[in-house]
């Protein structure tokens, strides 16, 4: 469904990806693991026009993908970015129908609304507060169901666990396994191995802009060097 092929950014001397394949499959959660700096974000970013790779393609259903963000965003690819980058001063349902802001397709729009709010009850309690004044997990539940309402095939998820409580990830973890019964494809990137792990299909360790380990995530999960270099086992 989604296949890069020798992907090379670079930031101004930075060379930031060296050489990245990946491959995504329909229906799959597929995770990408990997410290701070590894290039993770600029992996997302390539893949939804934000960042311009020097090299390599990118396709998705057999096309390579248009340059425009906002037409990459049509072709069915949506990112949920780090950090969140909800509208504070807009509600919360003013924030999920920002996302839909390439559609016309009325009747479908209210029906993906009713499943946000049931994915995340804690939105529906609160579509009049401002989204500023939501708790931080409450803002990453936003994003993500922002990121639903442009009614993607494949979702792009930017550490979503970042400075979350564990009980909170507990359940956003929950509802990414929810999303993807919903028939959605999940692309991954996550510092929280052992999480990133346990829900996904497939995985890729990212280091210094190298993918240096690939394979289905139960395998990993059980892989000696995973563990002392990401799950914190010995
Ligand atoms: P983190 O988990 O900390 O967000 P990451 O794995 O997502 O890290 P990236 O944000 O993709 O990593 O960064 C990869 C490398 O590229 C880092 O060395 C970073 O400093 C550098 N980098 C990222 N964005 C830029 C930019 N806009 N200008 C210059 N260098 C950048």
């Amino acid at each position: 469904m989604l296949k890069v092929e020798n992907l090379n950014v670079y930031y101004g001397g930075i060379h930031a990806l060296k050489g990245v394949d990946i491959e995504v499959s329909q229906g799959e959660i597929v995770s990408i693991i990997g410290s701070n700096g590894a290039g993770k974000s600029t992996l997302l970013n390539s893949i939804s026009g934000i960042v311009k790779p020097r090299e390599g393609t990118i396709t998705y259903k057999g096309k390579e993908i248009p340059k425009l963000p906002h037409k990459i965003v049509k072709e069915g690819i949506c990112q949920v970015p780090e950090g969140r980058h909800i509208f504070a001063n807009l509600t919360v349902k003013e924030n999920l129908l920002m996302g839909t802001y390439l559609r016309n397709d009325k009747e479908k729009i209210e029906r993906d609304l009713e499943d946000v709010y049931n994915l995340f009850p804690r939105l529906k309690e609160r579509i009049t507060q401002m989204a500023g004044t939501l708790s931080g997990g409450e803002q990453q539940m936003l994003a993500m169901g922002r990121g639903l309402m442009s009614n993607p095939d494949i979702i792009l998820l930017d550490e979503p666990s970042l400075g979350l409580a564990p009980l909170l990830i507990k359940t956003i973890f929950e509802i990414i396994e929810e999303i993807k019964k919903m028939n959605k494809t999940i692309l991954l990137v996550e510092q929280n191995a052992y999480k990133a792990l346990s829900i996904a299909d497939k995985a890729y360790i990212l280091e210094q802009g190298k993918i240096v380990k690939k394979g289905y995530a139960k395998d990993l999960i059980n892989d000696d060097s995973i563990q002392e270099a990401y799950l914190g086992k010995k």
